[in-house]
């Protein structure tokens, strides 16, 4: 049985127009000016029913079939219906949305692209791994590339009629690509032979296109060891001249597909480079530094994909939980005249809801502002507004990948479990996205390196500007509403918490000097205890945006409603991981290894 799903545009709209203010932003940003509130409605409106009607059907079709591999041709044949519905995808002039106009592409915001790519990911998310690849790697082009193959390569990725990957992960290295081995050996005609076994590429072969444009990380014959000797290049599975004519079959070839717990629509293959012709893109042995720039955005893409799996279950977890009926209330029949009453009117279930609910809409909060930081940074003008959005956004992409994708699983769950013994079984199609979304807490950087970026990098490293940042913002919007009557049950709280953040965060650095392990001892706790933080900003800011809009008054108190649980229920959470990091990490390390058991 297929599941539902409803493109969520009454919550999107809110973040973007009331929340947000986005007519505001893109009226001062270079090349959003003329971006109405008509023109976002419909592209919202267009990208809804595209999900609802292709690809949310598709969606059970690709878990049951996955993709097959044929040995003797190396090809990858995708689900029924996934080849067709990219054409539609194409036609709709949906690859290019975001892109460069001057690669083809429409130029629209990435705050316009993001609540898309959400609808997108919620319909299918297997079958949104494709386009994904294809985003990041137009990023990579955009900013590194040369000329030559911004044309040759890029314009065809920003059409749709080609596709994009991201070749890091190999058998012996995944996290840690210091360790990496490909091969780039340099030709006399000014390209590299690239001789290297990649694994678990995400829509490295497929049946969509003829050509297939991997980004693969390789070592030049003198790079140094090591994280500072790799180098990217550009190796497409048919060859491409320097004047973009496509030529024979490159040496990459597809060594096999893996079978996998979820995600089973998306071909996750094993890419063979035998001496393929590859083009080195960016600096020699910046090659980590390119991938950081597709690597970023595809983190807050994985954080939008968490968001996305965890609104599909919602919905059917909430319906489910209207519709069946299962026992009394404790306070006596609310539904006399039923055999018993819906699992809405119990307290478990209500709370399994709520948590849904408001990890949903406040993870969606965090995610468009992050988006609109990243258009800030792109577009402004004002140099100094732009550094400045960098920072933040660098800041968020760690707690908003983790977090979001944390909260999938969590979310994924909860609905799985109002379903009892019937979300369990296949049948009712919920048991697919608690294997779904188990992967997106795994790959982009598993939660522990979002964890260790967070705390090591961001904060450490860089002195926590980006903290220091975001604690400003709060603490003015704070400030603002000091004396607001109607947010005085959410803003000292905020306020006490926005404090105690700031004084962890300088104990843990004062720690983490006297002994590193430190550092990784407290990082998840540090960066979920972030995250909840983070979330009860979006919330309050929600609150106050929706009490000061147009909405309805049945909105305003769904937010204020879904606020006041996440305060009282969800952000006590950081008292748990408060407490882990106080205790340092004395008691992970006293155990000796023989003892583990
Ligand atoms: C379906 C799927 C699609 C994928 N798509 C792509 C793709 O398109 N391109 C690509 O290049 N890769 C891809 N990957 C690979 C993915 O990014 C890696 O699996 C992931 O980065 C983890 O690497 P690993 O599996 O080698 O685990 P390892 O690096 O071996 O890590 C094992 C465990 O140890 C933890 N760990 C490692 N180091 C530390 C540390 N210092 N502190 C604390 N914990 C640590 C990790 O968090 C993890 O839990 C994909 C993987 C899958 C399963």
């Amino acid at each position: 049985m297929t599941t539902n799903y409803t493109a969520p545009l009454a919550d999107i709209r809110f973040d973007l127009f009331d929340l947000l203010e986005v007519e505001k932003l893109f009226a001062r940003l270079p090349g959003c000016g003329e971006l109405t509130r008509e023109t976002i409605d419909a592209v919202l409106d267009e990208a809804a029913k595209f999900s609802e009607a292709v690809l949310a059907p598709l969606n059970e079709v690709g878990d049951r079939q996955g993709c097959t591999f044929d040995r003797t041709s190396a090809e990858v044949t995708t689900p029924k219906g996934f080849k067709r519905a990219y054409e539609q995808y194409v036609e709709g002039g949906w690859a290019g949305l975001t892109a460069p106009e001057a690669a083809g592409g429409q130029g629209l915001p990435e705050t316009v692209g993001a609540p898309v790519k959400e609808m997108i990911d919620s319909a299918n998310l297997a079958w949104g791994t494709y386009p994904l690849l294809s985003h990041g790697a137009t990023e990579a082009l955009r900013v590194h590339g040369e000329d030559w193959q911004k044309e040759a390569f890029l314009k065809p990725i920003v059409s749709g009629e080609w596709t994009g990957t991201m070749c890091l992960t190999e058998a012996h290295c995944g996290t840690d690509l210091g360790l990496l081995k490909t091969r780039a050996e340099p030709n006399e005609d000014g390209s590299h032979a690239i001789t290297g076994t990649k694994i678990f590429i995400t829509a490295g072969e497929h049946d969509f296109t003829e050509n297939i444009v991997h980004l693969v990380l390789a070592r030049l014959p003198d790079a140094p060891p090591g994280v500072k000797g790799i180098s990217l290049f550009i190796v497409p599975k048919m060859r491409v001249g320097r004047d973009g004519a496509m030529g024979g079959r490159n040496a990459v070839r597809c060594g096999g597909i893996e079978h996998k717990m979820g995600l089973k629509g998306s071909a996750t293959c094993v890419i063979n480079f035998d001496g393929a012709q590859g083009w080195l893109i960016g600096e020699a042995n910046r090659g980590l530094h390119a991938m950081f720039t597709m690597m970023n955005t595809a983190r807050l893409a994985v954080g939008l994909q968490g968001l996305a799996v965890a609104e599909r279950a919602y919905q059917n977890a909430l319906s489910y939980a209207r519709e069946r009926l299962q026992m009394r209330a404790l306070s006596g029949a609310k539904f006399p005249a039923q055999p018993a009453d819906p699992l809405i009117v119990h307290g478990d279930i209500r709370r399994m809801l709520l948590t849904q609910k408001s990890l949903i809409e406040g993870g969606r909060a965090l995610g468009l502002y992050a988006a609109t930081l990243v258009d800030i940074q792109h577009r402004s003008e004002d140099p100094a507004e732009a550094t400045r959005a960098e920072a933040l956004v660098s800041f968020l992409t760690p707690i908003i990948k983790a977090m979001l994708t944390e909260n999938a699983n969590e979310c994924a769950s909860l609905a799985l479990q109002i379903y009892g013994g019937h979300g369990y079984i296949a049948d009712n199609g919920m048991e697919q996205y608690a294997r779904d979304a188990r992967i997106t807490s795994i790959y982009e950087g598993t939660t522990q390196i979002q964890a260790l970026d967070l705390l090591g990098r961001k904060i450490m490293q860089q002195r926590g500007e980006g903290l220091q940042l975001f604690l400003e913002q709060l603490g003015a919007f704070c400030a603002q509403h000091a004396n607001d009557e109607s947010l005085s049950e959410f803003i000292p709280e905020l306020g006490t918490l926005a404090k105690e953040w700031m004084e962890v965060t300088q104990t843990l650095g004062k720690r983490a000097v006297a002994n590193p392990d430190e550092i990784g001892a407290a990082a998840v706790d540090y960066l979920m205890y972030s995250g909840y933080i983070a979330l009860a900003d979006a919330w309050a800011r929600s609150v106050a945006a929706a009490d000061a809009s147009g909405q309805s008054e049945d909105f305003k108190q769904a937010k204020r409603l879904t606020a006041r649980f996440y305060f009282a229920r969800l952000l006590p959470r950081t008292r748990a991981h408060l407490a882990a990091m106080q205790a340092g990490a004395d008691s992970l390390f006293a155990m000796p290894d023989a003892l583990f058991g």
